[in-house]
């Protein structure tokens, strides 16, 4: 598989849910943590899905240069921290980021053989459902993100490969064949056949 990988896609498209399977099967991708100002969700851990910032220290880190690429989403700032996804590179360790469209731009150029891989849904309609059905977000942060996605689904046609997540079982397995990682090394229940 390409050393770095990138997955981009409107929020609500089930990226976090395909990402968090993809890594339970193959831990040996390492998936970078971001650094953001926004809130935490319930249930969200520094330090595990984020690191959450004030703006202050997110624009100080920007200042030092410690980003390898961030933008702002939806009123927010998000940012990669350079030095981890360096030093897993460095350690041989395939890396994954998750980050939306600006990002991806910049890392396209820093990485420009990086693998970058865009998902979308089977549908507007769909996604919008999924984003309401959160239920995580403000009803002026569900219309910025519907915004954003519009602007996101233009862009598709920048990205390596695009993957339709409607099924999540289909969309894992078009993952692992996109990323070329072999899907027996599957670490799950053994199927029960004798
Ligand atoms: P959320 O607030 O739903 O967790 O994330 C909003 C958007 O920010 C998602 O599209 C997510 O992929 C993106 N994002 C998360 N981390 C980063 C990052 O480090 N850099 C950039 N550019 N986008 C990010």
């Amino acid at each position: 598989m390409a050393r770095l990988t990138v997955i981009t896609g409107p929020s609500g498209v089930g990226k976090g849910t395909l990402v968090s399977r993809l890594l339970e099967r193959h831990g040996q991708i390492w998936l970078s943590v971001s650094a953001t100002t926004r809130a935490p969700r319930a249930g969200e851990v520094d330090g595990e899905s984020y690191f959450f910032l004030s703006r202050e220290a997110f624009e100080r880190q920007v200042r030092a240069g410690g980003f390898l690429e961030w933008a702002e989403f939806a009123g927010n700032l998000y940012g990669t921290p350079r030095r981890p996804v360096e030093q897993h590179l460095e350690q041989g360790r395939p890396v994954l980021l998750e980050i939306e469209l600006e990002g991806a731009r910049q890392v396209r150029r820093t990485f420009p053989a990086g693998f970058q891989l865009f998902i979308k849904p089977p549908s507007f309609a769909e996604l919008e459902r999924r984003i309401r059905g959160r239920g995580t977000d403000s009803d002026g942060a569900i219309s910025k993100r519907l915004d954003r996605a519009r602007v996101e689904l233009a862009a598709e046609g920048e990205f390596d490969a695009v993957l339709v997540n409607g099924d999540l079982q289909l969309a894992l397995a078009e993952l692992e064949r996109l990323m070329q990682l072999d899907a027996r090394q599957q670490k799950g229940p053994p199927s029960g056949r004798p």
